[in-house]
């Protein structure tokens, strides 16, 4: 799909659900294993909840046990935007849509072959289509 202008995102942001609202836009985490998308193992898309932007591919999610949707890949180099949180101690590498800049979450070097990453992402902030759902 075409990249929204600005406008659209605006008008995105202000009618997306608060919860995906504070997690995008407020840099927020939701609990561990709350998000129904942690369990989720169907084949499919995760786009951005915000823009639709493709994020994810279900061929990449793994079963990290940390309670939130993990994933070794992300669907392309270009769809993740990335920058370093210094909000806890040690600093971690935030990743964001390259699209609207909703926050998605964070990426870890503990994750399995090929890539050795684990992208840990918030739940609220994909929005999964199921492969028998695609149009
Ligand atoms: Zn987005």
């Amino acid at each position: 799909m075409s990249t929204p202008t600005p406008e659209e995102i605006e008008r995105r942001k202000a009618a997306a659900a608060p919860e995906v609202r504070r997690i995008a836009f407020g840099e927020a985490t939701e609990p561990p294993f709350s998000h129904p998308l942690n369990a989720e193992k169907r084949a499919g898309r995760y786009a951005c909840a915000v823009c639709g932007a493709a994020l994810f591919d279900a061929a990449a999610k793994y079963d990290s046990g940390s309670g939130w949707p993990s994933f070794f890949r992300p669907a392309s180099e270009t769809a993740l935007g990335r920058k370093t949180d210094y909000k806890l101690l040690s600093p971690r590498i935030e990743v964001h849509c390259a699209s609207c800049k909703a926050h998605l979450g964070h990426v870890f070097e503990d994750g399995p072959p090929p890539t050795g990453l684990r992208y840990c992402i918030n739940g609220a902030v994909l929005d999964f289509r199921p492969a028998d759902e695609q149009d």
